[in-house]
């Protein structure tokens, strides 16, 4: 069995590599991933020749049912093709109980000092806690949402206790959980276990900007002194509620960012520009919001990303981003009607903007977003901020190494 994962951007390729490996090899070929997750239909019938299954979600039950020889039709969380139409078997269900360690994979197959991550201490892991978000934002094209499973914290603790002990080298830990802070309380129980644990390793995370002052400084003490990556997305309220449902307020979001302040922890905004929302005058009035936040210790800005959501079981393709800003589309994504996901990248491989507005135009999303990077990183505040944090050597290696690979 041959497991591929699959992007929007990517899905042209993702396909027919499948489809030629599988031609070459003649195993089954299992596509997977976020474009499967929510485009099972147009994948299989559009895109693949031999492919004829994907699995939802996330898809160990899917991988296991398959290599133990279980009856396509009986394998819950997968979408296969028969006879030219496509069935959508049930979702699978949540996992419980212990996880294997996915840091002895890494220790074995793959050299992680080759990877830099100007947010974390280099060199860095990424390892989940839990897997899923309980928010179901309506641009994002997670694996699992409005549903989440937590593994449990003991399991977690050994898995941390595994990394320190077998891969000393490793500086810090990056939770790859698409939201890490989805329960203060088993939070903070985590945190005085690793405490308790003597775990000396650095945390950094993914997370809402919603943590209580309590949870963030039991989370500092624990070394959570890496960036929590907290999607902002916009600073406008109304773009907030009526484009992509984030069920935040912009007062909750200055709240999280005071406490961070006090307590010492920085973060890495991260922003979209081109919500059907936004206005010249929106983006400009962000901007400078954004310049007088507090505890933002870098951001990161890209063009709205449209992922295709197919109505699969019922309703839930209703009020998504693409339902949205699908007629706004750029022409050059057309090619005989039909999308070219292809060009949702750059040649140089960066994110391209495929939306323009009659009243905010694809150029002008652009030319934003390369203001809002210079205008915010060559700001004298900022310049002389990062010149302190510099002092310290491990500091100054990773400043130099972010600011080596923004320039590239
Ligand atoms: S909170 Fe983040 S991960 Fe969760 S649905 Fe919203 S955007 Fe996605």
């Amino acid at each position: 069995l041959i497991v591929i994962d699959t992007s929007t951007p990517s899905i042209q390729n993702d396909t027919f590599m499948a489809d030629e490996l599988k031609k070459l090899v003649g195993c089954e070929v299992l596509l997977v991933g976020r474009h499967v997750t929510y485009a099972p239909k147009e994948t299989l019938l559009r895109f693949c020749k031999h492919v004829n299954i994907v699995a939802r979600n996330y898809f160990w039950q899917q991988v296991l049912d398959l290599l133990e020889g279980k009856e396509i039709e009986k394998i819950k969380g997968i979408s296969y093709k028969e006879d030219g139409e496509v069935k959508h078997n049930l979702p699978a269900g949540l996992p419980k109980g212990e996880f294997p360690f996915v840091s002895e994979i890494y220790k074995e197959q793959l050299n992680l000092r080759k990877y830099f991550y100007a947010s974390m201490k280099y060199p860095y892991i990424l390892v989940n806690y839990q897997f899923g978000c309980c928010w179901n934002c309506s641009f994002c094209n997670e694996l699992l949402k409005a549903k989440f499973f937590a593994r449990p914290i003991d399991n977690v603790i050994e898995e941390l206790k595994f990394i320190q002990r077998e891969m000393p080298w490793v500086k810090s830990v990056l939770w790859d959980d698409p939201t890490f802070v989805i329960n203060e309380d088993k939070i903070c129980e985590l945190c005085n276990e690793i405490i308790d644990n003597k775990i000396k390793l650095h945390f950094g995370c993914a997370t809402r900007a919603n943590i209580s002052k309590e949870t963030l400084k039991i989370m500092r003490r624990a070394n959570f002194t890496e960036s929590f990556h907290i999607g902002l997305e916009t600073l406008d309220q109304e773009g907030l509620d009526k484009f992509i449902h984030k069920g935040m307020s912009i007062n909750q979001e200055l709240e999280y960012l005071k406490n961070c302040k006090e307590v010492g922890i920085r973060n890495h905004g991260c922003f979209i520009l081109g919500l059907e929302t936004d206005t010249n005058e929106k983006l400009k009035a962000n901007l400078e919001f954004i310049k007088r936040l507090p505890a933002i210790d870098s951001i990161q800005v890209f063009p709205l990303i449209p992922t295709p959501f197919e109505n699969i079981f019922g309703n839930e393709a209703e009020n998504t981003a693409w339902n949205k800003v699908k007629k706004y589309l750029i022409p050059e994504v057309w090619d005989n009607g039909e999308i070219d996901y292809s060009k949702w990248l750059k040649p140089n491989g960066k994110y391209n903007c495929v939306i323009s507005y009659p009243w905010l135009t694809k150029e002008q999303i652009e030319a934003w977003i390369e203001r809002y990077y210079k205008e915010f990183y060559f700001r004298p505040k900022y310049i002389v901020y990062k010149i302190k944090q510099s002092m310290n050597f491990a500091e100054l290696q990773r400043n130099f190494m972010a600011f080596k690979s923004f320039l590239l």
